[in-house]
């Protein structure tokens, strides 16, 4: 097995990474994202895929052929699961597919010091303390304002 990383976007904040994923349950691919700590799903790889698809294709000819006999049909908890996650994996293709990165967001920081300083800070220092140029004192760079869900 290759632990090649993949470039990801976010499903939840939109940020991008390169991770290798893991597989979750049914096989959609999980990766965790490093900016907002969410773990993350994304749509099958293509080995699941196809085989979802066949056993679906299967069921149904089971299906039809169960029903020309007269049989009753009770699609069990594998079925289920097979239906279940060829739906989830086209919802989750289209959510990716919309995903657009969170390119808005600058990476720095406009920061105003008490001595009249404008500072351009980049971001990860958020929340820590900066030394201002001009005036020489040490201050905590204040977190921007998240938006709420
Ligand atoms: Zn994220
Ligand atoms: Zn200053």
């Amino acid at each position: 097995m290759t632990e090649a990383s993949d470039h990801v976007i976010c499903t939840n904040c939109r940020r991008e990474f390169d991770a290798a994923f893991k597989k979750d349950f049914l096989g959609f691919k999980k990766y965790h994202c490093p900016h907002c700590n969410e773990d993350i799903r994304y749509p099958l790889t293509t080995g699941y895929l196809v085989t979802y698809w066949v056993l679906v294709a299967l069921l149904l000819l089971w299906t039809v052929a169960a029903l020309s006999s007269g049989g009753v049909v009770i699609p069990g908890v594998i079925g289920i699961l097979i239906i279940f996650a060829a739906i989830k994996d086209l919802v989750l293709r289209s959510e990716v597919r919309k995903l657009v990165p969170y390119a808005e967001s600058p990476a720095t920081l406009q920061v105003k010091h008490g001595c009249g300083a404008v500072l351009n800070v980049p971001e990860k220092y958020a929340g820590k303390s900066v030394k201002c140029p001009k005036c020489g004192q040490s201050f905590q760079v204040e977190a921007p304002a998240k938006e709420k869900e």
